[in-house]
């Protein structure tokens, strides 16, 4: 379905981001990873579907180094048709205690890397007169959770971000969704965790139970297949009209 097109999905060098990657080259795309940590085991499992595979390091708290990282994709690929606006870090604590520092590097990273992005990414697609702008957001997009202000504030920023993206190019073969996942077992959540587990002094099976239980009443983790399952289908000819939605897959948790 997607043979002969390249998608950037960034921070995709592990978790939900490798997992969006995989699913994508399933379907013959091309794919620009991005990220940190180990960058040659993500390549060889992308590389093993049978598609070519780039990478740029980009920290994508950094706009110089977002631009870099889109022309590079431009120059390698041609074109990128499927942006995939994934990369993201947490933070826990409440309020008054919370690191600036901290602050201004969530919403950098989760919010404001997906605006430099989308707007690098738009010219070619516009051209091109089709393209797929999916923000991996979070259920935090749509509700919120004590101690998690700059995670919550940025994903709820991502989902008014994919609306008006949807909207300005509404007349255009371009969509722009967001994927609101509940609990992903990644490294990003197993520190969430380990953080349960040393406070109550409890086991690691026990702390993912009590995590799931406060939340999901599926009592189980969404995984990263299951999320590239549902990119998949937004860059679908089903998928043609299906603008500015913020699609969860949370186990029950919104539902409650
Ligand atoms: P993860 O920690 O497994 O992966 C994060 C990826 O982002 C990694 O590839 C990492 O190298 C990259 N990254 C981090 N900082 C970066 C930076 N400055 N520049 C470039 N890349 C950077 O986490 P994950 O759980 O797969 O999270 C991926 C996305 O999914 C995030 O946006 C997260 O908010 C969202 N999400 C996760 C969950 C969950 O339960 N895990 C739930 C909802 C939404």
């Amino acid at each position: 379905m997607l043979k002969g097109k390249t998608a950037l999905v960034t921070g995709s060098t592990s978790g939900i981001g490798l997992g969006i990657a995989k699913a994508l080259a399933r379907q013959g795309a091309n794919i620009v990873l991005n990220g940190f940590g180990d960058v040659a085991g993500p390549q060889a499992e992308v590389a093993s579907l049978g598609v070519r595979v780039g990478y740029h390091a980009a920290d994508m708290s950094k706009p110089d180094e977002i631009e870099s990282m889109m022309a590079h994709a431009a120059q390698q690929f041609g074109r990128v048709d499927v942006l995939v606006n994934n990369a993201g870090i947490q933070h826990v604590s409440r309020i008054e205690s919370f690191p600036v520092e901290r602050w201004d590097a969530i919403i950098a990273i989760n919010l404001s890397s997906a605006f430099h992005a989308t707007r690098l990414a738009l010219p070619a697609m516009l051209a091109a007169g089709w393209g797929r702008i999916i923000n991996v957001a979070s259920i935090h997009g749509l509700v919120g959770s004590a101690e998690k202000s700059a995670y919550v504030a940025a994903k709820h920023g991502v989902v008014g971000l994919t609306k008006v993206t949807a909207l300005e190019n509404a007349t255009t073969g371009i969509t722009c969704n967001a994927i609101c996942p509940g609990w992903v077992l990644t490294p990003l959540v197993q520190k969430q965790v380990d953080a349960k587990a040393a406070a109550l002094g409890v086991s690691n099976d026990e702390a993912v139970k009590l995590l799931l239980q406060e939340k999901e009443p599926s009592m189980q983790f969404t995984t990263p297949e299951e999320i590239g399952e549902l990119a998949v289908f937004f860059c679908s000819p089903a998928g043609n009209n299906v603008r500015g939605v913020a699609w969860n897959m949370d186990g029950g948790w919104t539902a409650q």
